[in-house]
């Protein structure tokens, strides 16, 4: 039994045995619908295939500029990735429209023992990155790298995901919001350390913004002005790209990424710009910022072939995480009232538009269809907050679920016989968590939501409103003043959630500590700090 395979992105070289990276068959982005040990929407490659040499690099300078990456494990397969980019930061470098690359996994980290390899064609449509699906054993870290001609990139770790008969705790990091202007990746650096079996990117990858906008905060400058074509947007990523602490977090595990708005620009809401003059010529500029994400994002899914970009997916971990990656940016109405922020005047009417919708009504009815599963949690990877953190009839944010109210209480019953609901969410660049509620039952806890504060992009309340935030009901606690990342230790019968927090971001190396710890116990909607 098989399902479709898509061949777009790799092709087959002599008797290699190459496999698309992905496909799509359960109405998400992803062709790993997820649920153990059911066909592979995909057939991995199991053996080793090469013996052919290598064909001479067709440049002289290393193209492995950029690292390599790996992401969205399945319980038999995993996605590696890489880009070749000789000049990365004027376009990649490459003029060629097809270069060969051998990938190798192996089980030790000196690849004495290679287990499966391959070749692959990098093409110039796709800006010389490939992404591989392969399938090293369960149940063990395993290595991987690429080569072309005498040159060999950096070693990645990875692992695929353990089968539903798993209770092993999992510890998952998450991480958003990396504005290189803004700060130093220190919290990456601490996050190696704890060695996390996976991270979860919450979104704002990069920033769209010219070259420093920051003032006496900018750290380090942006390479170019406002990006809106693909070139650029190729350029940006190879900028964050250069900083080696966010290359060793891709090489240390698996990821798997969602984005927010940066992405693209900045509260941009479906196919409407932020600022309505910018609207001649979006479509183009959205699908640019896309397609450039694909490339540069260790992903489960085809190439974009027009503006859109369909990435909600399902990601699996033993019997214990059912984790639905959502897409908040490319379906949502426009943000209601002007997108006002920090506005305690009630909100207008549009705000309370029943169909206003933050996911489009085919994500939201695939996350009913999906939340439910025999894992001890279901999670959501969401961009902006869901907590219910209205002042009366007062929305503070209308880029946040606080402005499609009408569509968060959607979602709470879609979701309400789910067990163990946790929702890890970025974006808002502090720390927060947050008792989840429905408007229809407002006393009724749903779920916990874990807000990871951003890891380098410069808080946006300030400190002195600290107090106000924690202040409210469903604000179980906050911290605004400190970037850094969260990371979660779970098991069967608790979640645990360590916010780490670096002390001064703007300073490199700085000291990385623990803020507080919190703890969900699986069969209560509720959380505690311990
Ligand atoms: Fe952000
Ligand atoms: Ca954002």
């Amino acid at each position: 039994m098989s399902t479709p395979i898509s061949r777009r992105i790799f092709l087959a070289l002599g008797a290699s045995v190459v496999v698309a990276a992905c496909s799509k068959s359960d109405g998400g982005g992803s062709g790993d619908d997820g649920s153990g040990d059911t066909t592979p929407s995909t057939t991995p490659s199991t053996t080793p295939t090469t013996s052919t040499p290598l064909a001479p690099a067709p440049f002289d300078v290393d193209p492995f500029t950029l690292g390599v990456a790996s992401g969205d494990p399945s319980t038999n397969s995993v996605i590696i990735w890489t880009r070749l980019a000789p000049d990365p930061l004027n376009g990649g470098g490459i003029a060629e429209e097809e270069v060969p690359v051998r990938w190798e996994v192996a089980t030790d980290i000196e690849f004495t023992d290679i287990v499966s390899s391959g070749d692959v064609v990098a093409t110039a449509r796709h800006g010389h990155s490939i992404h591989v699906e392969v399938a090293p054993p369960a149940g063990a870290v395993a290595y991987y790298r690429f080569r072309v001609g005498e040159f060999t990139s950096p070693v990645g770790a990875t692992r695929v995901a353990p089968d539903s008969s798993s209770l092993d705790t999992v510890r998952i990091a998450t991480a958003s919001c990396q504005n290189y202007t803004a700060g130093y990746y220190t919290a990456y650096d601490d996050m190696v350390k704890q060695s996390p079996d996976l991270v979860v990117f919450l979104g704002d990858y990069i920033y769209e913004g010219g070259v420093g906008t920051l003032g006496a905060d900018t750290v380090r400058l942006h390479n170019s002005e406002e990006i809106t074509d693909l070139v650029a947007y190729r350029n940006r990523y190879a900028l964050y790209r250069s900083d080696p602490l966010l290359r060793n977090a891709h090489a240390a595990c698996p990821w798997v990424v969602t984005w927010d708005d940066h992405e693209v620009e900045n509260n941009y809401a479906g196919l409407t710009p932020q600022d309505a003059v910018d609207a001649d010529g979006y479509a183009a500029r959205r699908a640019a910022a896309y397609q450039a994400w694909w490339e540069h994002m260790p992903v489960r899914l085809d190439p974009p072939v027009d503006e859109n970009l369909s990435i909600h997916r399902r990601v699996t971990w033993g019997g214990l995480v059912n984790m639905l990656v959502l897409d908040g940016r490319q379906y949502r109405d426009d943000q209601a009232c002007g997108d006002a922020v920090l506005q305690v005047s009630p909100a207008c009417e549009e705000a309370s538009v029943p169909e206003r919708t933050m996911l489009g009504a085919q994500q939201e009815a695939w996350v009913a269809e999906n939340i439910e599963s025999d894992a001890v949690w279901s999670v959501l990877a969401n961009q902006t907050v869901m907590t219910d953190i209205r002042l009366g009839a007062a929305v503070l944010n209308y880029d946040q679920w606080d402005g499609y109210a009408p569509a968060r209480d959607r979602l709470m019953e879609s979701v309400s016989s789910a067990d163990n609901l946790v929702v890890l969410t970025g974006d808002i660049h502090l720390a927060g968590v947050g008792q989840l509620t429905s408007s229809i039952e407002p006393t009724t806890a749903r779920g916990v939501e874990f807000v990871t504060t951003s890891i380098s992009s410069s808080g946006n309340i300030d400190s002195s409103t600290e107090a106000l935030l924690v202040a409210l009901p469903n604000i179980i606690d906050a911290e605004v003043a400190h970037r850094g990342y969260t990371l979660h230790t779970i098991d069967a019968t608790s979640w645990t959630a360590d916010y780490r927090i670096v002390d001064d971001a703007l300073v490199e190396g700085s000291a990385v500590t623990t803020w507080k710890t919190f703890a969900v116990t699986a069969g209560s909607p509720t959380v505690t700090a311990i």
